[in-house]
């Protein structure tokens, strides 16, 4: 077994680490932690007020994406807080689409038939695929806006509705957060049948776990030991393949983007091609579910 002796940013102490394999995804966090919803969940506490990890400048930005299709990156995904926040972010699409298949995350609340028209248009003359990720955590417009805030079903779905009028496929993204609250039957099932009700013929759902960070910091504290570890395939964990570009530097993935004891480099994404430290109560969920903040 390799071995798991590390330090951490945060101090000195033994840490498992996850071994870097290849540059399959990249992520830019493109607004920091600045965002229009404040959701109750939110893994890196995005929201309006002054946000604790700052949006990229487009050029740092444009870096990236030059620099990950210099290494290979097989995708390139755009978060925040919300992306389209920030107004360099449709010319930052287009560069991103000519050099590898894009995603955007949003929580749909901007979304307009003159921004739809624009990423029809981008996806359209674009030389990869692109995939927008809409927010919604219940189909319950009620139980969804106790978690993201007044309003917000009723945007992200109308988003919704724009964007599948263009062809564009979106994909639901939604957590687990409302737990035993929610609608009978499963989550998947549930989304299912409500984008099918409204109109949506190839309903497209990604399900995530809830973690431990951002504005459910604590609520956790178990971390990952050796003994949690034995005989499992660090290789499978989404840090080994994924990077974070974020105000600050490079950091291991999405959900610890900004985090000192996540990050690996300076700049250069090349750079912070070293093992990750696994040592936030997050990394215990990824190991749990298995999850990947990716797609598929
Ligand atoms: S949170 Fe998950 S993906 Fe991120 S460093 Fe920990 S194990 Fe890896």
């Amino acid at each position: 077994m390799m071995s798991v002796l590390a330090t951490s940013s945060e101090g000195t102490r033994d840490v498992a680490t996850a071994p870097f394999l290849r540059l399959t995804s990249l992520w830019i966090q493109i607004t920091g932690t600045w965002c229009n919803l404040e959701c109750t969940h939110c893994l890196n506490a995005s929201g309006p007020g002054t946000p604790w990890l700052r949006p990229l400048a487009p050029a740092v930005a444009r870096r990236a994406i030059a620099e990950g299709e210099r290494l290979g990156v097989k995708e390139i995904y755009f978060t925040g807080g919300e992306p389209f926040l920030h107004r360099e972010i449709l010319p930052l699409l287009e560069a991103s689409l000519a050099a590898a298949p894009t995603t955007v995350l949003t929580n749909g609340t901007l979304m307009t038939e003159a921004l739809a028209d624009r990423l029809a248009a981008l996806a359209e003359a674009a030389r990869y695929s692109f995939e927008i990720r809409v927010s919604l955590d219940e189909v319950d417009p009620v139980l969804n806006d106790r978690v993201r805030g007044a309003g917000a079903w009723a945007k992200a779905v109308a988003a919704l509705r724009l964007l599948d009028a263009r062809g564009l496929l979106p994909i639901v993204t939604a957590t687990e957060i409302l737990g035993a609250e929610a609608g009978a039957g499963g989550i998947y099932a549930r989304f299912r049948e409500f984008l099918r009700g409204i109109g949506i013929e190839r309903p497209r759902v990604k399900i995530m776990p809830v973690f431990a960070a951002g504005r459910l910091d604590g609520r956790e504290t178990e971390r990952l030991t050796e003994a949690a570890l034995e005989g499992f395939d660090r290789s499978l964990l989404q840090c080994a393949q994924t990077r974070v570009v974020a105000e600050g530097g490079v950091y291991a993935c999405p959900i610890l983007a900004g985090l000192p004891g996540a990050r690996l480099s300076g700049e250069s994404i090349e750079a912070s091609f070293r093992p990750a430290s696994l040592y936030h109560p997050a990394c215990v969920t990824c190991h749990r579910t298995g999850m990947t903040c990716g797609n598929y």
